[in-house]
């Protein structure tokens, strides 16, 4: 998979910024694969994706699991570990959306920052000298000021999918140069994400204006306002968490430049760029797009892309339900859960093979729900097919756990 951005190595105060690892890839690279491969996937792969056990047809997505950006991520906190044994090292947030690759990096004994009272995170813990690792979303430009402040080694995992948007978005906000008229137009950022994600309060934290659209619907409010008026009050109720300090939504939304999160659903984000395109098209003349609109280019990341080539492909099959695997946080695993959901299939999100069990039974986290769900005798009787894919920060040995989980059912009942 390839890389969009070189990486780099820089010195900020008494802070010191990693980005390469530390030559100790080979190294972590056996422990790894003890812990994150599945030898049951490994088979499953070369059998075509397929495989009946017990009347049970699995079909596994053409593409899932760990994608490029997370393994990345989860290797160089590997390698940290083994490259400061002694250091007290610390995570500012959960390193990828995946609960056993965190637990895993708690019993090595890394740290997971706390929180305070209000909900923020408390980063009076790290000390001199300490080493903090920042994972693969990104960590807000506030963040890494105080991370910065306390003159410990920094671990930068960002994904360079991550950061090739935060480019897009600082470019908005400093000005782009407009070829025909030779001058600078800066442009407000939109940004179709989660607010309350980690990846895009990160993107957020570098636009100098923006504004969060979650969906077409949001954004198609935005349009209609951009075209019609409205009560500002009322927008800013609407999109109270979602705007950039003093965002004024009768001067902001003159000239607008979209921006995504990585993992969002590709298909939406490109209706959301095109309805801005014909908004401002309508509202300002084809003569004058380009000083009002700039398009989001290219910047759903590719790993996400091609599971959600693979899903779509995967739904057309005779399947009698799915089984999405991946932590209930995971923004690109719900996408994934979406597309089954829109092709009208019986789907399960789990977060491993936990959740499978006592006998005929799942928890699951049912589509835009904040907690878990349980079902009981989710798998019909006589032949089935289960169709199976997983977020990109699955690692293949919770999906062949997961598979295991699965063919025990019925072994259970013959019993
Ligand atoms: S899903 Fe995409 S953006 Fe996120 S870590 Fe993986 S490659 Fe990077």
């Amino acid at each position: 998979m390839k890389s969009p951005d070189s990486e780099v190595e820089a010195k900020t105060n008494k802070s010191v910024y990693h980005r390469k690892g530390f030559g100790l890839k080979e190294e972590v690279e056996g422990e790894l694969k003890s812990v994150y491969e599945s030898p049951l996937l490994e088979n499953l792969k070369k059998s075509g994706n397929v495989i009946t056990q017990n009347g049970i047809t699995v079909r596994l997505a053409e593409a899932f699991g760990f994608c490029w950006g997370v393994d990345r991520a989860v290797s160089l906190a590997y390698e940290t570990r083994k490259h400061f044994p002694e250091r007290r090292i610390w995570i500012t947030n959960e390193i990828i959306h995946n609960p056993v690759v965190n637990s895993n990096l708690k019993e090595m004994g890394i740290r997971f920052l706390g929180t305070k009272p209000d909900g923020s995170k408390d980063f009076s813990s790290i000390g001199e000298g300490d080493v903090v690792i920042l994972p693969a979303f990104g960590a807000s430009v506030e963040e890494m000021k105080i991370i910065e402040g306390r003159n410990c080694e920094i671990v930068d995992t960002t994904c360079p999918w991550v950061s090739r948007v935060w480019n897009r978005v600082v470019n908005y906000g400093n000005g782009i140069l407009n070829k025909e008229s030779k001058l600078k137009f800066r442009y407000t950022s939109i940004i179709h994400g989660k607010p309350d994600h980690e990846e895009t309060i990160a993107t957020a934290s570098r636009a100098s204006c923006y504004l969060i659209v979650r969906n077409l619907a949001e954004a198609e409010y935005v349009s209609n306002y951009i075209l019609n008026g409205g009560e500002a009050a009322a927008f800013l109720k609407k999109f109270s968490q979602a705007h950039s300090l003093g965002f004024d939504p009768d001067k902001d939304l003159d000239a607008i430049g979209v921006a995504n999160q990585t993992t969002m659903l590709k298909g939406e984000t490109e209706q959301i760029g095109k309805l801005f395109e014909r908004t401002m098209l309508q509202k300002f003349g084809p003569q004058e797009l380009d000083k009002h609109f700039l398009s989001p280019g290219d910047t759903i990341c590719d790993a996400t892309q091609e599971r959600q080539d693979a899903m779509l492909q995967l739904v057309d099959e005779s399947l009698d339900l799915m089984l999405v695997i991946g932590g209930f946080n995971s923004s690109n695993t719900g996408h994934l859960q979406e597309i089954a959901e829109n092709k009208g299939l019986p789907s399960y999100h789990i977060d491993g093979p936990d959740c499978i069990g006592p006998g005929n039974r799942i928890r699951f986290k049912p589509l835009h729900a904040s907690g878990c769900d349980e079902a009981q005798d989710f798998l019909p009787s006589g032949p089935v097919t289960v169709g199976i894919t997983a977020g990109a920060s699955t690692p293949d040995q919770v999906v062949g756990a997961v598979l295991e989980k699965l063919f025990s059912i019925r072994s259970q009942n013959a019993s």
